[in-house]
Parts: structure tokens; C-alpha cells; sequence
């Protein structure tokens, strides 16, 4: 029989910056599949911003209730179906799901996608080849909509999203400059991932920094930040500059709302601030797996990942994630991949 389930609950709901003592550490019985349902071991879990928000009170941007208190926290999985009573997910099989942060979880199989791993890395379907590459793609490409020539700018450009969307920048003929945290940041964007400039925000002031790697102004700035780095930004935007605003994690633990940046030059530059969420775009999800599934294969579309081993290890390393201290897409190993040898070595 399998071992114990563990699980990772919200004990209290974080005033500010999450604490470790907000999460608990549980451990429950591995259910056994009912008729139509799969027994899901989870291989990797996915650490992602927007989980700050589904630890408060009240209902998230997507419409539904957070989770109350004591509930397993939420979060993308890659999972291994070690027992089926359903035949589209026959024992053995691989797939990618949102079974939060536990190593065993039950599933109908709705939502679920089959994975294969001969294709890419099993991890790369939470990151990559994932919700963070599809953000990238659908925010760059439908409303960032950049033209050959331009100049894109994006900020947490060495993380999930940001790393994607400097890339298909450049795919697309723009200069592509980055906005990162730290100096061995701002190198692996430019000599990794080939962005032509990258500024550290951390390090002296940044609108001379941004004006001196942007000398032709911006066309598209990719917001994942909000606070400071969207107040530079949009004193250096052109004339119907666009702005997918796609997240503000600078502010994602504030108790009071920030003092907002000055939004003259959207005014004067009739420039276009359009916010999204991924899961509206769904109707993109062919064309980006297409897309991006062939310039992964290419070598065109490079990536990095952080990996946590062990569940236990995944409040601190969501803490550090709205600090920075991700290199790369934040994934928790919770269990062995027994494709991990199948493709060749990572990015
Ligand atoms: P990342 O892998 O980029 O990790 C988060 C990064 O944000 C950190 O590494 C850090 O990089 C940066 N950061 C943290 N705190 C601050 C701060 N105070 N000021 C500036 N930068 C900070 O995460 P993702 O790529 O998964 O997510 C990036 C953004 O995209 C988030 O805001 C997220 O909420 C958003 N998002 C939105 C979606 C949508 O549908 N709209 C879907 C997916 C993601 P650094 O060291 O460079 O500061």
C-alpha cells in the first residue's frame, strides 16, 4: 500500500508578507480511486505568484472563493497516474492537472491534459511549455501585438513569464531589453537568452539605465511588476505604446495600496494599458503549444528552472519567490520523475 499523503494547508491568512507559520504540514490517508477517478502521484509542483492572493480572504480575479483555512494550498501539478478506473488515463500515464500541494490527489480526469515525455521534460508543461509561456505569448503577442524594429521592454525578465516573452521578442525582430534583480540575472538574459540589453533595478537609478538600453524610447513594456520599474517605464514609452499589464508582484503583499505611477504619458502618447489573465485566452492554446513546442525544439526558446527538492520545502520557497530569490521557473520536486533521463540535458 502507498505511504501517507502529505499536504500542505493554509493555517492563517498572511497580514503583509507570507510567514512560514501561515502553512501547515499535514499528512492524511492516500484515497483509493472510485469508478471514473485516477489516483495522481505528484512529480512536480509548480510555485507561482499568484498564490499570494489565493492566500487571502474573499474571492480571487477569477471569480471563485480563495480557499478557506485549512485547505491544501492550490497549485499546477505534473503527476505520474499510478492507479485508474478511468481508461483515458490508463496507469502509467503522465499529466498535467492542478492538484495543489500534495504528493497524492484523486481526479475525474476534468482539466487534465496527457503529457508526453518523449516531447520535453516533464517539468517543462508547468513552465515553458506552460501557463507562464502561454502568459508570455498570448500578453506579447495579442496585445503587446510588437512590429519588427520595435523595442520591448519586460520586467521579471529572468523568470517565468519574462523569459519568454524577451525571447519572442527577439523571434519576432524587436530589441528586447529586460528588467532583472540581480547582476547574475541581468548576464543570463543577455548571454543566455540573447535579449539585447538588461537593466538591474537593484542597482543605481533606473530611468538613466532604462533610457541609455531603450536609446529608440519603448513600443511595448510587458508589466509584471507594477511599483517603480512601471513608474521608469512609462516615462520612456512612444507614441501608441501598448502595455500588457500582467501582473504587480512588487505589491502583492502590501498592507495599504502604493502610491500609483503617473500616467500623463499614457495620456499624452495615447498609449494602450490592457490587462489580462491567462485563462481568458484559452482559445490560444493550440497555436501557442504549436508555436512555442517548435522553437523549444529548435533551440530557439531556452529556459531555466529552480527546483526545491521535497514538499516540505515549498512555503520557504514561495516566500523567496515574491522576494526574487527564483532563478528561474520555481518548481518543487515532491516526487521522482522516472522520465528525468529521457531528454537531453536542460538549458
Ligand atoms: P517569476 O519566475 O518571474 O518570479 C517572480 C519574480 O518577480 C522574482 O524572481 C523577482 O525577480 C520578481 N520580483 C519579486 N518581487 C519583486 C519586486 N518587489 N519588484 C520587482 N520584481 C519583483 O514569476 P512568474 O514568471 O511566474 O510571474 C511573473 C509575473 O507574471 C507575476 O507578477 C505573476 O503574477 C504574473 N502572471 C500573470 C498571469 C496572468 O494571467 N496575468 C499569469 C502568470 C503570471 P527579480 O529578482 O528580477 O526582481
Amino acid at each position: 500500500m502507498q505511504n501517507l499523503n502529505r499536504q500542505v494547508v493554509l493555517r492563517s491568512r498572511p497580514r503583509g508578507e507570507p510567514r512560514p507559520s501561515d502553512f501547515e504540514l499535514a499528512e492524511a490517508p492516500v484515497p483509493a480511486p472510485g469508478e471514473g477517478e485516477i489516483l495522481c502521484r505528484t512529480i512536480y509542483l509548480s510555485l507561482d505568484p499568484y498564490m499570494r492572493g489565493r492566500m487571502d480572504e474573499g474571492r480571487s480575479y477569477t471569480g471563485g472563493m480563495n480557499p478557506a483555512l485549512g485547505s491544501v494550498m492550490v497549485g499546477g501539478t505534473v503527476s505520474e497516474v499510478i492507479a485508474s478506473r478511468n481508461p483515458a488515463f490508463p496507469e502509467g500515464s503522465f499529466v498535467l492537472g492542478a492538484n495543489g500541494w500534495q504528493a497524492y490527489a484523486l481526479s475525474r480526469g476534468a482539466g487534465l491534459r496527457t503529457l508526453d515525455p518523449r516531447q520535453a521534460a516533464l517539468s517543462t508543461a508547468l513552465g515553458v511549455l506552460g501557463m507562464p509561456g502561454m502568459t508570455a505569448y498570448v500578453g506579447l503577442l495579442d496585445i503587446g501585438r510588437p512590429k519588427p524594429g520595435e523595442t520591448v521592454v519586460v520586467s521579471a525578465a529572468a523568470g517565468a513569464v519574462g523569459s519568454v516573452v524577451g525571447q519572442l521578442a527577439r523571434l519576432k525582430g524587436c530589441r528586447a531589453v529586460g528588467v532583472a534583480g540581480s547582476d547574475e540575472k541581468r548576464a543570463y538574459v543577455v548571454k543566455e537568452l540573447g535579449f539585447d540589453a538588461c537593466v538591474n533595478y537593484k542597482s543605481g537609478a533606473l530611468r538613466p539605465a532604462l533610457r541609455e538600453a531603450c536609446p529608440n524610447g519603448i513600443d511595448v513594456y510587458f508589466d509584471n511588476v507594477g511599483g517603480d520599474v512601471l513608474a521608469a517605464a512609462l516615462t520612456l514609452i512612444n507614441l501608441r505604446a501598448r502595455i500588457p499589464l500582467c501582473g504587480l508582484i512588487s505589491q502583492y503583499s502590501a498592507i495599504e495600496p502604493p502610491a500609483g505611477p503617473n500616467l500623463r504619458p499614457v495620456l499624452t502618447n495615447r498609449a494602450l494599458i490592457q490587462g489580462f489573465i491567462v485563462s481568458d485566452h484559452m482559445d490560444r492554446l493550440a497555436d501557442f503549444l504549436d508555436e512555442c513546442t517548435r522553437w523549444f525544439r529548435d533551440g530557439k526558446l531556452k529556459y531555466r528552472e529552480d527546483v526545491v527538492i521535497g514538499l516540505e520545502r515549498a512555503p520557504e520557497a514561495f516566500i523567496g519567490l515574491l522576494r526574487g530569490q527564483n532563478f528561474g521557473k520555481l518548481l518543487v520536486k515532491v516526487g521522482e520523475d522516472p522520465t528525468a533521463r529521457a531528454v537531453g540535458p536542460r538549458a
